[in-house]
């Protein structure tokens, strides 16, 4: 397999298992028809904000939706991923199964915090390890500090968590971006879309990548790998 072109993917969607309104099938094919390489279907799950009520009944039921579509659609690597809260005490909401059966963890804040309590809770969460990318970072921030951004980018470099450029939430503190870079992260494009037309919508933040130098990836935990 040939590596990947970053900029060829969106690792962050929402599919009627979550909160958003489309068939897997329906992402899957819009992604194929944008000419992706890598679409990654990141649902919320129970009891995460943004789920639906159920257990592992439902992911395995989403993970059957995911394989029909790869049947479907070969060409294109469709990574069976979750957004995982990341709770204020640095640790993540309960998912049925844990984060080892994904593909993709993004781990995300979804409660309104300051620079302090968001960077303690990130920092919390990136030492278990079990995150691959830190979600729309200040989507919920109320301030920031860069002595926090520092220590919190310190320790997702530390364990290799890469930082997500969100093109839902429009990020307010971009030196974030830059002391991320200089620590050594990577960075990924999300849409974070919940209807078909976001589906691979990350121009705005490839050209920030650019501008900024960041270097940008794809997970290699994937599929036939
Ligand atoms: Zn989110
Ligand atoms: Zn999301």
């Amino acid at each position: 397999m040939s590596p990947m072109n970053p900029r060829k993917s969106d690792l962050h969607t929402h599919s009627l298992f979550s909160d958003g309104v489309e068939t897997i099938g329906a992402i899957v094919k819009r992604a194929m028809q944008l000419r992706l390489e890598v679409i990654g279907i990141a649902d919320h799950f129970w009891p995460c904000i943004g789920s639906n009520q159920g257990g592992i009944g439902l992911i395995r039921e989403r993970r059957g939706a995911i394989e029909l579509a790869r049947a479907d659609f070969p060409k294109i690597r469709v990574l069976d991923g979750a957004e995982i809260d990341i709770m204020p005490d640095g640790t993540f909401s309960q998912v049925a199964g844990g984060h080892e059966q994904f593909d993709l963890v993004i781990g995300s804040v979804h409660w309104s915090s300051d620079s302090s309590r968001w960077a303690s809770a990130v920092i919390g969460a990136s030492k278990r390890r079990t995150m691959d990318i830190l979600g729309h970072f200040d989507g919920y921030l109320s301030t920031y500090r860069q002595a926090d951004g520092e220590i919190v980018a310190a320790a997702l470099a530390e364990n290799d968590i890469a930082v997500e450029l969100n093109s839902r939430y429009a990020p307010d503190n971009l030196e974030f971006f830059e002391t991320a870079r200089d620590q050594g992260c990577r960075f990924t494009l999300g849409s974070d879309a919940h209807q078909l037309n976001g589906v691979g919508r990350n121009e705005e933040q490839a050209k920030l990548a650019d501008a900024l130098n960041l270097p940008l990836w794809v997970p290699t935990r994937v599929p036939d790998e």
